[in-house]
């Protein structure tokens, strides 16, 4: 049961399961004024002057956040236009991700300079919620799917530029501590604001420990692109566990990382330390096919992305190793709480903790009276069944 909303564009949302920060509300409503949360409480609610969805028992849970994507639809914040990038956002805003920020790989410093300044008049008009770095600071040992070419050794001054270019709007950078100059460019992060997030290294855990101390409060996808846990040598992965200041992404997109490690990681990192990433590339909900990721040529087959193979067409010699994923926040949601990740700890990772990490949890993150009316409703199988970003249903009513 269903109407149009009346003219302020209020809505009530009636018996769903309504998954907020303090527990799922079943049956809960919510009602939306405009673009934000007005309400949200158990049992049953009184018709007033909104719209009313039935949701008839679906889950509805915060829009999702993904701080760490470089695309999908087929474009990607790495290259092309502002037009390409708003694409890709439109595309991970269809499968529930009513925020994100685009995250730029290494390049050279003129080209990453030109993408920042782009994506910051994306940032300006609410389109991104910032912008994140993986790169250029990073570690050639593990480089991923990342051009060593234009790896740089760290460098506040490098860093001011990037920063500047993006004019305010750079919210995570993520560099290898062990280079030398590292720990400058972490403090200047800090003192910055900006997010400084350890990945792509080959950092012991006495050194990831020492960026930690200098101000590093974020692990870029946690297990991927660093050192293993290994029980003598901790490595990076070891040593960003351990602190609490420290918040873990995890690609749970069942490729990146094995379910028993994924539950062994939300149960070491405790409440509110976990984020789950897409780290989507053009590829996510394209077809099998060859996409680029920065200069880098990456085959999309079965739903994994990686090198290319054939030097003559952008490959690399490292044919074959895992690039980005072709996953959506929808996607790995649903992954996470197949590998048994309890449901309210899933939506945190998705969507509360990641907001905090920003700075954006004022605004977003959580079914609570106030935010923004961004959230999304699921089926018994958390199959995407609608969106609403600040207000407005993107894919018709639930
Ligand atoms: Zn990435």
């Amino acid at each position: 049961m269903r109407s149009a909303p009346d003219q302020d564009g209020s809505w009530l949302l009636v018996r769903g399961r309504v998954v907020t920060p303090d527990g799922v509300l079943s049956p809960g409503w919510i009602t939306v004024t405009a673009d934000r949360i007005d309400a949200v409480d158990r049992g049953e609610a009184r018709p007033g002057r909104q719209a009313v969805v039935d949701l008839d028992g679906q889950w509805v849970l915060p829009g999702f956040i993904d701080m760490h994507v470089h695309g999908g639809g087929g474009t990607s914040f790495t290259e092309g236009s502002s037009h390409d990038a708003t694409n890709a956002v439109e595309f991970h805003r269809r499968h529930g991700t009513t925020s994100l920020v685009a995250s730029l790989v290494t390049a050279p410093l003129a080209d990453l300079e030109a993408r920042a300044a782009m994506l910051a008049g994306l940032a300006d008009r609410g389109v991104i919620a910032g912008l994140h770095l993986e790169g250029p600071f990073l570690s050639p040992v593990r480089r991923g799917a990342q051009d060593p070419r234009h790896m740089l050794a760290p460098d506040v001054a490098v860093f001011e530029r990037l920063h500047a270019a993006a004019r305010g709007h750079l919210r995570v950078l993520t560099l290898a501590p062990e280079l030398p100059g590292a720990i400058a460019v972490i403090e200047a992060a800090a003192r910055a604001g900006v997010t400084a997030a350890v990945g792509h290294t080959d950092a012991t855990a006495e050194v990831t420990s020492e960026a930690i101390d200098a101000g590093a409060t974020h692990a870029t996808h946690l297990f991927n692109g660093m050192r293993p846990l290994h029980h003598r040598e901790p490595g990076a992965a070891g040593a960003l566990l351990d602190r609490d200041e420290v918040s873990l992404e995890v690609i749970a997109d069942g490729v990146h990382l094995h379910d028993i490690t994924i539950r062994l990681a939300a149960r070491a990192a405790g409440p509110g330390r976990l984020v789950l990433i897409t780290d989507a590339m053009a590829a996510a909900g394209m077809p099998d096919a060859s996409y680029r990721l920065g200069s880098m040529r990456v085959d999309a087959a079965g739903g994994v992305a990686r090198l290319a193979g054939d030097p003559a067409k952008g490959g690399t010699g490292r044919a074959g190793a895992i690039a980005g994923s072709t996953a959506t926040m929808a996607g790995v949601v649903r992954h996470a709480l197949a590998a048994g990740l309890p449901l309210t700890e899933v939506a945190a990772a998705a969507s509360t903790t990641p907001a905090r990490v920003l700075g954006i949890d004022h605004r977003t993150g959580a079914l609570r009276p106030g935010l923004a009316a961004d959230l999304v409703v699921c089926d018994d199988e958390f199959r995407l069944r609608a969106v609403m970003r600040h207000g407005q249903w993107l894919t018709g009513h639930p």
